[in-house]
């Protein structure tokens, strides 16, 4: 069997065309979303994600600020900027780019974002929110996975759903949509004995470790649907992710490839976040 592919550039540029359908109309009721993303210091990585964001946003019409400060800002100083950005109207979404540096404490700072702008869903009570199931903003890199699923008609009802990694960011929240769409999940971490048992049982893996070749063909169950979130670099220095992925798409189902897979689901997921933001600000029909 051969992998049916699961294009993240295709579905994500549907997704910012509906998000551009989405602020035209907003705009016409004279609503502008708009979007804050802080970076503190000159991290390249850093630099090269928040430029894409700010750029997403622009193709997508949507207002964004680029907030940049230099590595010596103060905690205080941080904090008492994102307090304006809270305050601020034209404002509906604010980001700050990780990692931070590291005289600053980054759960304050993201502690002290005002929750209904919380368009990454680091903050607490995006991530309560999540796991008892009311309103709030999902962390955009598994909610752009359970797009993906939703994108192949996939019914996680009943099915056995497996996350490799237990981030914050990633692995919880993704364990927490799948069992949401009444998946039975697995969450497996370093101190996992052996991923094989687990995975070879799972309908859905999501891998999001962070190293590569972490899930080979021999750990994967014949037709299972495979999300590789991992971005890591092969020996040529090129992208690839968590998945073997020649390997594995010769027995999987359906899988993502990296790039284009998860990557620019994120991407896309952060203007849905910060669009709703946005929306959520307009009077409530009487
Ligand atoms: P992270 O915070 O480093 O978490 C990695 C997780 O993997 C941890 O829970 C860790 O377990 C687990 N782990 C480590 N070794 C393992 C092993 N041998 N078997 C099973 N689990 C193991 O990373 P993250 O932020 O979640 O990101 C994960 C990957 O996704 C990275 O490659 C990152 O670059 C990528 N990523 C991609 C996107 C995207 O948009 N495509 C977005 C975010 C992240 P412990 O908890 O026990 O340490």
């Amino acid at each position: 069997m051969t992998a049916q592919l699961i294009d993240g550039n295709a579905l994500s540029a549907q997704i910012r065309a509906d998000v551009a359908r989405r602020t035209r109309a907003l705009k016409e009721r004279g609503l502008t979303p708009g979007l804050a993303v802080i970076l503190v210091g000159e991290d390249p990585a850093s630099q090269v994600y928040v430029r894409h964001k700010v750029k997403d946003s622009e193709e997508s019409g949507l207002h964004s600020v680029l907030d940049r400060h230099p590595a010596s800002l103060s905690e205080a100083a941080l904090l008492a900027r994102i307090a304006q950005l809270n305050a601020d109207p034209a404002i509906h979404g604010i980001l700050v780019q990780l990692p931070l540096p590291r005289h600053i404490d980054a759960n304050k700072v993201i502690a002290a974002i005002a929750p209904t702008k919380d368009v990454d869903g680091f903050h607490v009570a995006s991530a309560g929110a999540l796991m008892v199931g009311q309103p709030g903003f999902w962390p955009c890199t598994p909610y752009g996975c359970m797009k993906m699923l939703e994108s192949i008609g996939y019914d996680l009802r009943g099915k056995n759903a497996v996350v490799l990694g237990r981030s914050n960011i990633v692995g919880k929240p993704m364990a927490m949509m799948l069992l949401q769409k009444n998946a039975t999940v697995t969450i497996c971490h370093s101190a996992t004995p052996d991923l094989r048992s687990h995975t070879l049982r799972a309908d859905v893996i999501v891998a999001a470790v962070g190293k590569r070749n972490i899930l080979t063909a021999d750990m994967v169950k014949p037709g299972a649907v495979v999300i590789d979130v991992g971005m890591n670099r092969n020996d040529e220095g090129k992208l690839c992710g968590d998945v073997d992925f020649p390997g594995v798409r010769e027995v999987a189902g359906w899988i993502t490839p990296v790039p284009g897979g998860v990557g620019p689901m994120t991407r896309a997921m952060l203007l849905v976040n910060t669009l709703e933001a946005a929306e959520r600000c307009l009077p409530k029909p009487q």
